[in-house]
């Protein structure tokens, strides 16, 4: 399979990335940093076609999708099999306090951006007879959260999208689903105070974090023959919030 994740250099979608490689996917990433960073040399070193690109770009994803399109072709491979829309950005705080600019930027990285990708992909996609787009919501998305409204709302706005483009493409072969995690260690939590993590932890059935691996097998789960009736559904990994 071919397989194209964002934002997947660090944290959750580095997780995915290493788990699609280990299920032999060729894998492509777009993320931030250049591309002679430490941690993607480290990735085209395994074998990753790695784009720098901001996702929120419409004109800089477009260019990356020449990229891999080119290297599809090269590889004879008609198309891509799974989009995972994992990049995500956080910058908390109370709506009275919330700036325009940071609405503007959390919705453009969280959500327009899957949109744009989308886009892409599904031209391909919709040409063959199964392929899969995995987006990365959460828990938030579902229950929204006090310091987070935007955040919440572009999560929440990923679900609607998901199942939105599950019902344009299911009769194309498109099986299209999000996955909401609920608190995983990663760099975007690790800024958590310890009393915070506590108080998570206490909200969780299985009083503990999750682990970036655990999100990466939910989305090889979702792009697996065991998941092949399952379309427009939000798959929580979160160990059980209530
Ligand atoms: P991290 O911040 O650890 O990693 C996110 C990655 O996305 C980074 O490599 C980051 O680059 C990259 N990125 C950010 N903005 C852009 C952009 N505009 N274009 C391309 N790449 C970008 O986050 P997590 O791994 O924790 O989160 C991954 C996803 O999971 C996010 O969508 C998040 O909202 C979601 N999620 C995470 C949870 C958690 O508990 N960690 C819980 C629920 C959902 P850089 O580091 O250079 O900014």
């Amino acid at each position: 399979m071919h397989s194209l994740v964002t934002g997947g250099l660090r944290g959750i979608g580095r997780a995915i990335v290493e788990r699609l490689l280990r299920d032999g996917h060729t894998v492509y990433v777009f993320d931030l940093a250049r591309c002679d960073d430490e941690q993607a040399q480290n990735l085209i070193r395994q074998g990753v076609v790695y784009c720098s690109v901001d996702v929120a770009d419409p004109l800089a994803v477009k260019e990356a999708f020449t990229v891999v399109e080119a290297a599809m072709d090269k590889a004879k491979h008609p198309s891509l099999d799974l989009l995972v829309n994992n990049a995500g950005i956080t910058r908390d705080n109370l709506t009275i306090r919330l700036s325009v600019q940071d609405w503007d930027q959390v919705l453009a990285v969280n959500l327009k951006a899957a949109f744009l990708c989308s886009q892409q992909a599904l031209r391909r996609m919709m040409r063959q007879k199964k392929s899969y787009i995995i987006n990365i919501s959460s828990v938030v998305g579902l229950h929204g959260n006090a310091g987070q409204a935007h955040y919440a709302a572009s999560k929440a706005g990923l679900i609607a999208f998901s199942k939105s483009l599950a019902q344009e493409y299911g009769s194309r072969g498109v099986r299209v689903n999000a996955i909401a995690p609920g608190f995983i260690t990663t760099a975007m939590t690790e800024r958590l105070s310890e009393e915070i993590r506590k108080n998570v932890c206490e909200r969780i059935a299985l009083q503990t974090l999750g682990t970036p691996a655990d999100v990466a097998n939910a989305v090889a789960f979702l792009c697996s023959g065991e998941a092949d009736y399952i379309s427009g559904h939000v798959l929580e990994v979160s160990g059980g919030m209530f």
